[in-house]
């Protein structure tokens, strides 16, 4: 598409949306009356207004039922038990992540559920014990990494391998990944990569990747922190082993919402898979007996641990279903042209190190500013335009297709133009 500078142009662009009626469905934050023009939604997303009727509903059931709130099914209040809660939000994460609903369930945080597969898919022997990644990935990754190879026993300097982007460059190669792999199999215990890399907004070749370790049998699994509801997952026909998200990003769960997991169907059947359960992972039809010996669910729903988090579980599914429902084809559609329009308005403004290739990248775009980029953040902030600000020079912006318009990424790279020219 040849895009213009133009408002008029945006909003043209705007009309023929055919997601345009979604933004009604969020609350779009005020400063003096005003709609800020939020572009953090890789960060914290928005608030569907059925988050509140969602929470709203469970809080009414848990006042009047209270704890029969977790069997009982009353006339009125028109519930559904909680006791089958994790099924709810099945149909909208298989259809965001590709999968089938078994391969999928609602659980804890990110952390947590990465710290649960590792357990059950990184299985190190004493000649394939490496784990091939990407340097540089977001902390906690890193954190749940090192401390959990170190709980095997093992040395995470003797088991890492790292790939890095070549010198002077700021993403990574695709080809060098996949000859890493290549280069390491017989050493390898696990590949594990993000899916779209949190700072430079890389989309990582997912399929590529899950198909060369599979040629070589290593088990591969993907944070999804960045990618879920962003860009197109096909977990399952990629033959992925497991993966694993938080919902507060581009699923608009709410700060800290429930995360999520998948695991692929070809476990399912493997009793023996090491994990660390707890009774919520227990076959559903007797957990009650509360007997010794733990018996798996089937499926991803079998990792459950605890008692999930009924509340948070309301809002998730409710959020999950909208981005759903828009469909995850649609969405990427529109996606793929507001940051194509973002970075035609940027490109001449700052260096983007996200990828100009749309199929290596998400909504976000990474702009590193040259000079006083903390001050243009701060201005841009003044201005009612919420990004997000990574030391020491880098603006993210992720304008997402749910919420966000062409008008809005006008009038931001508007907005630059002129701080960066003035600057
Ligand atoms: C956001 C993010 C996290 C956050 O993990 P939590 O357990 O939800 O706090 C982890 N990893 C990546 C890559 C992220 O982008």
């Amino acid at each position: 598409m040849n895009f213009v500078n133009d408002r008029d142009f945006a909003r043209q662009l705007d009309q023929v949306d055919p997601l345009r009626e979604y933004r009604h469905q969020f609350h779009i934050p005020q400063r003096n009356g005003q709609p800020l023009i939020y572009f953090c939604g890789n960060s914290l997303g928005l608030q569907p207004k059925a988050a509140r009727t969602a929470l709203d509903r469970e809080l009414t059931v848990w006042q009047h039922l209270a704890v029969e709130g977790w069997f009982d099914q009353d006339t009125t209040l028109q519930n559904e038990p909680w006791l089958a809660i994790h099924e709810r939000s099945k149909p909208a994460l298989a259809h965001i992540v590709g999968a089938t609903e078994a391969e999928v369930c609602a659980m804890n945080n990110l952390t947590v559920n990465m710290h649960l597969l590792l357990t059950s898919f990184y299985r190190p022997t004493a000649t394939r014990n490496r784990i091939l990644t990407i340097s540089g990935d977001f902390p906690s990754d890193q954190y749940a990494l090192e401390t959990h190879i170190r709980s095997r026993g093992l040395d995470p300097a003797k088991v890492l391998i790292e790939v890095t982007p070549h010198a002077g460059e700021d993403t990574w190669r695709m080809a060098t990944i996949l000859a890493a792999i290549e280069q390491h199999a017989d050493d390898l215990a696990l590949v594990l990569l993000s899916g779209v890399h949190y700072y430079t907004g890389q989309a990582f070749d997912m399929a590529s990747v899950a198909r060369l370790a599979q040629q070589h049998n290593v088990p591969v699994g993907f944070d999804l922190a960045h990618a879920v509801g962003n860009v197109p997952l096909h977990l399952h026909d990629w033959g992925v082993d497991f993966a694993f998200w938080c919902s507060y990003k581009y699923l608009n769960s709410g700060p800290g919402g429930v995360a999520g997991l998948f695991v692929h169907e070809k476990h399912h059947a493997d009793t023996n898979v090491p994990r660390l359960a707890g009774w919520w992972g227990y076959d559903q039809s007797r957990r009650f007996e509360m007997t010794k010996g733990f018996v798996a669910m089937p499926g991803a729903d079998g990792w459950q641990v605890s008692t999930p988090t009924v509340l948070a579980m309301a809002v998730h599914t409710a959020a999950v279903q909208l981005t759903a429902e828009a469909s995850m084809p649609t969405l990427r559609l529109k996606s793929e042209r507001l940051t194509a329009y973002l970075h035609f308005l940027v490109r001449d403004l700052v260096q983007v190190i996200t990828p100009d290739d749309p199929a290596q990248r998400g909504c976000q775009l990474s702009l590193l500013i040259p000079a006083n980029g903390k001050t243009v953040f701060g201005q841009l902030t003044e201005e009612g335009i919420i990004g997000d600000w990574r030391e020491p020079n880098c603006i993210r912006l992720a304008p997402t297709p749910l919420y966000n318009t062409f008008e809005e990424v006008w009038q931001v790279g508007n907005a630059l133009s002129r701080l960066l020219t003035i600057g």
